[in-house]
């Protein structure tokens, strides 16, 4: 919290636990307060006149109720709906709501969640790593955002699905994360199954080993490439870890009954889209329990990259069918509003409406845009990125502190 004090959103229950201690009836007590700090409407623990004067006192001497300040809501013409969050220094990050009536398991409402203000990854399609990595969210503020959002669409309408696809590499901040995800899951928390929370990764070992014995949520792989030198060339993480090892690391990654390891494959026209490649694809996914989400790319002023064209997608897709793979092609949302894949964070396409100030973070991205530029946010390839130091991405307490200008 800003006044110093402990940010109860961002604790578990056992951290809970921690603040009542010495209050008596502790199990009890915490599980109330816990209850409490999730529930539609409640701004701080003074406000629950059903938790004893003694406890309310101790909890709000030690711990504050957060929520992220909404700057904007932009919704597009399909139906999507992004709204940008400002956070308490200055930074900016993003949920987008994607409505899909036509989900063959009936209707869904899934929310896009970030997990970092930028990215350290450098995937080199990708609009958000532009930034470069300002910091970790907190468990509160990666939560919140499914909170409030909730919150905004009132009781008629209910998220089903969360997606940890937003900004940022949610396993770099896996410790922030696995908070967050338990109090999303959390029958007292917001009550998700975890059947409906999916977790996307560029494909960093460690942690995703780590998640998966640690909890149970889909996990999403993003793939893009089907050699070691293309994916290289796409994602700066492969030199960490192959594109071998990371295969070896999902064949061996415990998945419960019935579940699949989704890969997501992000197509670009004349680099990964050749019959060749879905034969390399179809090749490496021997021994995997798997689907495909194709994701033909997002064009943008930024980047000279280009979709293929839907015929070209369709045989793609078509080959790795014929191959016995799952495969889904994901359809482009929002891009009206700038919150389709990869676009989180980036360039803007609002047109006159960002100049009207429709998107307030759009200044404060050109600006961390150009720092990042001036290679002064951390980025993975910098030689000083925890991740390709050691393989073991640390947490660090509070915000990444900046490294200082890189020689290039
Ligand atoms: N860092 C995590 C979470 C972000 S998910 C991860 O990479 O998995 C964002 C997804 O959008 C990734 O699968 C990424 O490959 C994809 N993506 C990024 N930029 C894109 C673009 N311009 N067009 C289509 N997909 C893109």
């Amino acid at each position: 919290m800003p006044d110093g004090r402990l940010d109860a959103r961002s604790l578990d229950l056992a951290g809970i636990r921690a603040l009542v201690e010495g209050q008596g009836n502790e199990d009890w007590r915490a599980l109330q307060a816990y209850k409490y700090a999730w529930m539609p409407g409640v701004d701080s623990f003074d406000q629950v006149r059903t938790i004893p004067k003694a406890t309310r006192r101790a909890l709000e001497a030690r711990a504050g109720l957060s929520s992220l300040s909404l700057a904007a809501r932009l919704d597009s013409e399909d139906g999507t709906r992004k709204y940008v969050w400002e956070l308490q220094d200055g930074g900016f990050v993003e949920s987008v709501l994607i409505p899909d009536e036509d989900h063959p398991g009936g209707r869904r409402l899934t929310l896009c969640v970030s997990s970092q203000v930028g990215c350290a990854m450098a995937c080199s399609f990708c609009l958000t790593g532009d930034l470069g990595l300002k910091r970790h969210l907190s468990p509160a503020e990666i939560t919140n955002q499914v909170r409030q959002v909730q919150a905004d669409l009132g009781a008629q309408r209910r998220i089903t699905n969360v997606v940890m696809m937003g900004m940022g590499e949610p396993l770099h901040n896996l410790e922030h994360l696995l908070v967050a995800l338990g109090n999303m899951k959390h029958e007292h928390g917001l009550g998700l199954s975890h059947r409906k929370i999916t977790v996307s990764t560029v494909g960093l070992v460690p942690a995703m080993q780590a998640l998966m014995s640690r909890t149970q949520v889909n996990l999403a792989v993003s793939l893009n490439a089907t050699t070691e030198e293309q994916r290289r060339q796409l994602m700066p993480i492969t030199r960490r870890w192959s594109l071998a090892a990371l295969m070896e690391a999902c064949r061996g990654l415990p998945l419960a009954r019935g579940r699949r390891i989704t890969f997501e494959y992000v197509m670009l026209r004349g680099f990964n889209d050749s019959l060749e490649d879905a034969a390399r694809l179809v090749a490496l996914m021997q021994g995997v329990r798997c689907k495909i989400n194709l994701i033909p790319y997002n064009e943008n002023p930024e980047r000279d990259l280009l979709r293929p064209s839907d015929l070209v997608v369709w045989r793609f897709q078509d080959h790795l069918v014929q191959a016995g793979l799952h495969t889904s092609v994901r359809r482009t949302r929002g891009r009206d509003i700038s919150a389709a894949c990869g676009q989180l964070g980036g360039v803007e396409l609002l047109g006159r409406r960002a100049t009207e100030g429709a998107d307030p973070s759009a200044r404060w991205r050109a600006e961390q845009r150009e720092r990042a530029r001036r290679g002064e946010a951390r980025r993975i390839d910098d030689g000083r990125g925890d991740l390709l130091a050691d393989g073991s991405p640390e947490q660090p307490p509070g915000p990444v502190a900046e490294s200082a200008p890189s020689a290039s």
